[in-house]
């Protein structure tokens, strides 16, 4: 008699992730998720409960590193009580402190760099049952391509998909290249492969990403247009995005396929940090005032629609009234559809960390302020602008409270829609927006009865869809 092989996971901990900072570090996050269930983890969604403790960094602010401190130095009862608990620290700031890090915090376990997320599951082996408290954080310098197949196993209806990692840029304020190495990209066809199992999955938008995509392929003769046009011929795909985008590297042939590349969303993140040429000089970000504006031009040619997002820093070191002036013009002139503002803030080991001249605390404050009030003010137009139009929006989760959906326009706003079930998820469908505010559109799917949402309807077929089979 053949004897049956055992299938059932050997590994029943269960793990929670927690997630710091940026898109990169969500994608991290699930591909260690998806490593580490295949290895048999059970997802746990109170940090609290789980065995494994998995806490995926960010090291690009002074706060982001603050806030992993303070968690850690929470969890320090949790792992008296129960010394068999696993705590372990990735990303960003495993990186930038490696050993520190284990020395620092007695009660962790584990500390792994990004080079590092693939082997998750042999370095928890390692804690778990050698007993060991191990750092992880080398990076891999060699060549200028890698390879990391994406394996996803529960993919959603938008999903994002790193094609290229590092940064060969070294702006003054940055860690990037410090943490996360020099740029390395992935093959059109291992990424286009990945595109497809996706959607083979039910994903219909997907989102490259990279530190500095527009100059994916560096040194392997692959380039970020011709990838996005094998990806607009994969049956099936509706929506394509990339960020994050370099002014300076945002060239012509990337410019031209908005408008021309069917499933190439009219939306970009396109960071300008400062207004001031001065400032963008000392931040070493190799374009001007002038230059970034001309890019904004050429993109709003190929297609008028678009909507353009960004990234500003206020308060480096030295900027003075006038430079921040610079900014808000920029700020006033584009008019953007979003932005992450920040506060600058001094980075160990970055250039502009020596530079001396730090603008008060209550200057950075004001400045953030007076930038929110414009780019709100022309947020808040743009969204009006949406009222009473009918418009595609891919439907991705229902709120918590299950009192609507929401979804993505191909412009990447972020939309409610009242009156439709959960087998919309997934589905791209016509919403007539009624109602708008700063951070998103309200609106009816106009295939359905313009009512509010039947809650208990909704509820009740959720609650049945999870009942146990007869026997
Ligand atoms: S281009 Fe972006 S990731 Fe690279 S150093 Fe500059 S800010 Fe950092």
């Amino acid at each position: 008699m053949q004897r049956q092989l055992y299938t059932q996971p050997i590994n029943t901990k269960s793990l929670h992730i927690k997630t710091f900072g940026c898109q990169m570090n969500v994608y991290d996050s699930n591909r260690m998720q998806s490593i580490l269930t295949a290895k048999g983890f059970r997802a746990e969604p109170e940090l609290r409960n789980a065995d494994v403790i998995l806490i995926n960094t960010c090291s690009i602010r002074d706060k982001s590193e603050h806030k992993l401190l303070s968690l850690l130095g929470e969890l320090k009862g949790l792992k008296e009580k129960d010394p068999k608990k696993v705590i372990a620290v990735s990303g960003c700031m495993g990186q930038r402190m490696g050993r520190a890090l284990l020395q620092r915090v007695p009660h962790l376990d584990l500390v792994l760099g990004p080079d590092a997320i693939d082997r998750v599951g042999e370095l928890l082996d390692g804690v778990i049952h050698g007993g060991q408290r191990l750092v992880e954080a080398k990076f891999d310098n060699e060549g200028r391509s890698y390879s990391q197949p994406c394996n996803v196993h529960r993919a959603k209806p938008a999903e994002l998909l790193t094609i290229v990692k590092g940064c060969d840029h070294f702006c003054t304020y940055c860690i990037v290249p410090f943490v996360r190495g020099r740029e390395k990209s992935r093959s059109i066809e291992e990424i286009v492969q990945d595109v497809k199992n996706f959607v083979a999955q039910g994903t219909t938008d997907i989102t490259f990403l990279g530190q500095n995509i527009n100059t994916y392929g560096k040194g392997t003769g692959q380039k970020l247009s011709e990838l996005i046009e094998a990806a607009n011929q994969v049956k099936g795909l509706e929506r394509i995005r990339y960020l994050t985008s370099h002014p300076r590297d945002l060239g012509e042939d990337l410019i031209n396929q908005f408008g021309t590349i069917e499933k190439l969303c009219p939306q970009l993140h396109l960071p300008f940090q400062s207004g001031s040429d001065r400032i963008l000089k000392a931040m070493s970000r190799l374009y001007n005032q002038e230059l970034y504006l001309k890019k904004i031009e050429l993109l709003r040619k190929a297609s008028p629609h678009m909507a353009i997002s960004t990234d500003v820093i206020v308060g480096f070191p030295g900027e003075t009234d006038e430079d921040f002036e610079a900014t808000l013009k920029v700020l006033d002139e584009v008019k953007f559809s979003g932005a992450f503002l920040f506060k600058y803030s001094p980075r160990p080991g970055t250039k502009a960390a020596e530079f001396g001249a730090e603008v008060p605390e209550n200057i950075k404050d004001e400045r953030l302020a007076r930038s929110q009030k414009i780019l709100n003010h022309h947020i808040e137009v743009e969204n009006k602008n949406y009222l009473n139009t009918v418009i595609p929006v891919l439907i991705e989760s229902m709120d918590k409270k299950k009192q609507y959906f929401s979804g993505r326009n191909p412009q990447n706003k972020l939309v409610h829609v009242m009156n439709i079930g959960d087998a919309s998820i997934g589905k791209i469908i016509d919403v007539e927006i009624t109602d708008t505010n700063v951070s998103c559109l309200k609106g009816f799917y106009v295939g359905a009865p313009k009512n509010e949402i039947n809650y208990r309807r909704i509820e009740n077929h959720i609650s049945s869809s999870l009942s146990p089979t007869p026997n």
